[in-house]
């Protein structure tokens, strides 16, 4: 096991700073520890010498006769580099600091912050928090309630790992509530040496731990996360979720745990692309959690459905479908076997439908027809309890199907849970999932099937392509030394020639003059638009002229923008106009540290009204561009619809691929905007172009 182990299998705690007040951390960690059942053995560490909890205390951790293997620290923050040394005399290699006053406050809680990272480092010691919760270990050979909240969890298969102590104990409570088991449970606050990426590593080899539950505020290290996280969702489900998506939000969360808390967006598509299921939901998040605790992963996306009332089958199929599952028919095997088991007015088609007055045998014989059927991978059952018939046979039926663990099944269970608490029993320790609304539960099948899309999907190569990389680099580098951030339409065309992303023909010029020459040289008709740093959406002030085809146009718009933008520096950008295409957007935004995040979708003057664009995090690979693009509703325009002939669908995929190579061989670009990318049957060509940096 890693290095961290002793974090959730200590064999000793001493709690520094234990107290008599009943309402401390001090005493609060050292009751839990005795309640839950600790098998280890726990020092109080009190220097006034009185009695906690029934503990003789020590004076200091350097007393304790015994080997100690975690230490909390609850004194005030002032106090804390002193204890983490003494914690190094002693030889402890795993502390806990659940004291606040750090690098969340800012100022001198920065510096002490420093102080006991460096401490720590002197003795070989591993830090977990400061400001923070703690762990727990809810297996039953060890009992570990190293935290100071509240909520005991039964042993289970779901592992909570949270930057927010607050929310992760809301988690906690919930599946407790729901009598759902947790196995191990991590909030490390600050996170200034154990951090989220080695817990979750850590969990990837706890054989016990099915399904993580994550929840973060910010990333401090994108890279390793990628790395960890990749990794470990590939062995077992990650179920993640992420806070501060409004630029509110993420305010508050900057200011809550002093993490780096960047756009909700940039997180989530992080998470996807390490394949990570995300939500936006801590409700839907948990319920989700308890069908991935007890289920097999569906091997596809197509669903049965066996049902004894009408109504909630509908809105299921309404979920699934939506999801972009699929309900398919049986096949003709299917439906003569179900013929001869079931009532003769049921109904053998997807969803079946058992009828209200079906029993035990009817109900084995629907679901072992799902089991066997090749085409489908999961069961959803919709179980009211009738009291004309007998539910607990039905119940203990289902379960016998259940432990074979060949396809998920998932109930939603209609009942009053006072009658009918026996029936409920049978099915929840036999490992059945159910829950009260057929949405909460078609959601939470919807989210296993997107962990095996997510785990068995291709990710496809990232292309790299030859470019003149330096080129782009001068071109930068010169904007910089003249202190613009918007680069002007010679150096953006230069850099997208460098990058091979073909361009419609082009030339600056700076007079009518030299724009009517730059024309005949492209050959008519050509636009010409205004270029210049302060005009940003040009066409909204007349700063573009379309389908201009002789000299006089030429001359009469230059002369024309002249007098409308008396601005210094105006020049003018002679442009071949390419009419007839389908106009598309290929975007891409820094978000610092978490590298650029690309965008594809319908472009032109609209692209904010209909909003029909997709992002994805770069660098993108070849299947990630195809990903983005077939993700746009709009996409058959570009494959060709109702006849018309659409557009080189691979032109376009190969501009998307050189612009995400672009910004990730140019991390100074803040933001690019190709809008529109003209596409046309036979390629694709960049009329409009937008660099900052
Ligand atoms: P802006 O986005 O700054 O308003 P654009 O250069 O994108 O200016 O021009 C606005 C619109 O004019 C484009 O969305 C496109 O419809 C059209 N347009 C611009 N340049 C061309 C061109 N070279 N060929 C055809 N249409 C063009
Ligand atoms: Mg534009």
């Amino acid at each position: 096991m890693g290095d961290i182990h002793q974090l959730f299998w200590p064999k000793s705690v001493a709690v520094i700073g234990a107290s008599t007040k009943e309402l401390s951390i001090g005493n609060r960690i050292i009751r839990n520890l005795q309640d839950f059942g600790y098998k280890g053995k726990i020092f109080a560490i009190n220097p006034k010498g009185e009695e906690v909890r029934g503990l003789k205390p020590y004076a200091s951790i350097l007393e304790v006769e015994e080997d100690v293997e975690l230490a909390h620290i609850v004194i005030p923050n002032k106090y804390t580099p002193m204890a983490v040394d003494d914690c190094g005399k002693k030889g402890v290699k795993m502390v806990i600091i659940n004291s606040a006053g750090f690098k969340e406050v800012g100022g001198d809680g920065e510096e002490l912050e420093k102080a006991i990272v460096e401490k720590a480092k002197e003795h070989g010691i591993r830090l977990f928090g400061p400001n923070c919760q703690g762990v727990i270990n809810s297996d039953p050979q060890i009992n570990a309630y190293c935290n100071f909240t509240f909520t005991k969890p039964t042993p289970g298969n779901i592992s909570i790992v949270a930057q927010s102590g607050g929310v992760g104990e809301v988690i906690n409570q919930r599946f407790s509530e729901l009598g759902i088991g947790v196995r191990m449970y991590a909030s490390n606050g600050n996170a200034c040496d154990i951090s989220i990426n080695e817990v979750m590593e850590y969990w990837r080899d706890d054989d016990q731990t099915k399904v993580i539950v994550l929840y973060l505020e910010g990333l401090s290290d994108p890279d390793d996360f990628m790395r960890v996280a990749r990794e470990v969702a590939a062995r077992k489900p990650i179920l993640g979720m992420k806070a501060g998506r409004t630029a509110e939000g993420a305010k508050a969360a900057s200011s809550h745990t002093g993490g780096l808390a960047k756009e909700e967006m940039a997180t989530e598509l992080i998470m996807e692309k390490c394949g990570i299921v995300t939500f936006r939901d801590e409700e839907e998040m948990v319920q989700a959690a308890a069908a991935f605790a007890t289920q097999p992963i569906p091997k596809g996306n197509r669903v049965g459905i066996i049902t004894n009332t009408g109504g909630p089958a509908i809105i299921a199929t309404d979920e699934f479908i939506e999801a972009g599952l699929e309900m398919p028919p049986l096949s003709d095997g299917a439906r003569s076997k179900l013929k001869e088991s079931l009532y003769s007015a049921a109904s053998i088609n997807n969803p079946i439908d058992v009828l209200a007055t079906a029993n035990a045998t009817h109900f084995r014989a629907a679901v072992d027809t799902l089991m066997d059927e090749d085409q489908i991978d999961s069961v959803y059952i919709n179980f009211v309890t009738p009291f004309f018939v007998d539910n607990e046979s039905i119940a203990r039926e289902l379960v016998e199907v259940n432990k074979q663990q060949k396809k998920p099944i998932i109930c939603n269970l209609m009942t009053d849970k006072k009658e009918w608490a026996g029936t409920i029993n049978i099915l929840t320790e036999g490992g059945i999932p159910c829950y009260s609304f057929p949405e909460t539960a078609a959601r939470s099948l919807v989210a296993m099937s997107r962990y095996n899309d997510l785990r068995s999907r291709d990710l496809g190569k990232v292309k790299t392509f030859d470019v003149d990389k330096a080129a782009a680099e001068s071109i930068l580098a010169q904007a910089r030394e003249s202190g613009r951030s918007n680069l002007s339409a010679a150096e953006v065309y230069g850099i997208l020639d460098a990058y091979g992303i073909p361009v419609a023909p082009w030339k600056v010029v700076g007079s009518a003059q030299d724009a009517v020459s730059a024309a005949e040289n492209i050959g008519y008709p050509v636009v010409v638009k205004a270029d210049s740093e302060k005009i940003v959406h040009k066409s909204d002030v007349g700063g573009v002229a379309v389908n201009l085809v002789d000299a006089d146009a030429v001359r009469s718009a230059v002369d024309g923008m002249q007098e409308r933008f008396e601005t210094d520096g105006l020049s003018f950008l002679v442009q071949k106009f390419m009419p007839g295409g389908k106009e598309v957007i290929v975007g891409a935004k820094s978000e610092g540290d978490l590298g650029h995040m690309l965008m594809f979708g319908m472009g032109g003057t609209l692209v904010e009204l209909i909003k029909d664009v997709s992002w994805k995090v770069a660098p993108l690979s070849d299947h990630e561009a195809g990903e983005m693009m077939r993700s746009l509703k709009q996409y058959p325009v570009l494959e060709g619809y109702r006849g018309d002939e659409g557009v080189k669908v691979d032109a376009v995929l190969e501009t998307i691929q050189r612009a995400s190579q672009l910004v990730t061989d140019l991390p100074a670009i803040a933001e690019m905007d190709l809008n529109p990318v003209m596409a046309f049957p036979d390629g694709a060509h960049a009329v409009d172009a937008r660099i900052s940096i």
